[in-house]
């Protein structure tokens, strides 16, 4: 193990544990093997059409933040402090979606801050993508009341939005973090330790699509991390291979 991955293991607070005997050379070819059979599990899943079309470009951004910024589709803009639109490179190759702002982000306006938002840098970083190289969103821009979790309907009103996101973005890889935003995207209620570890896609676009644990879910189990940790070098691999 390189000193450099030995940082940000430690960075994203994973333990590392060092084998009494070294391993076999086999030992690592079969884990590389193991997240390219997973790499080509893929699933169909429609693409959920935008509202409509809004061209490309900085006007068609413009226009979208715009219309998020007013929106009243659903029953949580009577609750919201502000819209949480996204925040990111707009040409990223990662596209990370989680599912709905918190008290932080409902007061702040940005996706992913506070001590979960830290650790997702973390992992961000882990895999050589700082956090402002990367696309940011969620499913919901509105908060739910008390963090509830988001109501089909109001997924269904938000998700045209991410959708033209995602199209403006053109990422070479979405990244799921979390139960609800992974079954959503997904349409499934497949528990979220098996939908993470391989690759599915997502759209018209058969974008590829992984699915890891959410940073706050990895706060309270950092069992998990390491977990984490193979979903987002499975990311890695597939920013690599399609480069
Ligand atoms: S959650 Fe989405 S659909 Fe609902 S009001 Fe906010 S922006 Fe509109």
């Amino acid at each position: 193990m390189t000193a450099l991955r030995e940082r940000y293991l430690a960075e994203m607070g994973i333990p590392v544990w060092r084998l009494r005997v070294p391993a076999p050379p086999s030992a690592v070819a079969e884990t590389a093997e193991a997240a390219d059979v997973a790499a080509v599990d893929a699933v169909a899943v429609p693409m959920v059409a935008p509202a409509e079309a809004l061209g490309t470009g900085e006007d068609a951004w413009a226009a979208l933040a715009a219309k998020v910024k007013t929106c009243t589709l659903c029953s949580l803009h009577k609750t919201r402090t502000q819209t949480v639109f996204g925040v990111g490179r707009r040409d990223a190759q990662l596209f990370v979606i989680g599912e709905a702002p918190g008290a932080d982000e409902d007061r702040q306006g940005e996706p992913f801050v506070g001590r979960a938002g830290q650790l997702l840098n973390a992992m961000l970083r882990a895999i050589g993508l700082p956090r402002n190289e990367v696309f940011i969103a969620n499913i919901l821009k509105c908060r739910p009341p008390n963090n509830r979790d988001p109501q089909p309907d109001e997924a269904a009103c938000c998700t045209p939005y991410l959708a033209q996101q995602i199209a403006l973005v053109r990422p070479r890889a979405l990244l799921a973090v979390g139960r609800i935003a992974a079954q959503w995207l997904l349409q499934t209620d497949t528990p979220i330790g098996r939908l993470r570890g391989r690759v599915t896609t997502y759209g018209e676009s058969n974008t590829p699509l992984v699915v890891t644990y959410h940073p706050a879910y990895l706060l309270r189990s950092p069992h998990d991390k390491a977990k984490a940790w193979t979903d987002l070098c499975l990311v890695k691999e597939l920013l690599s291979r399609s480069q």
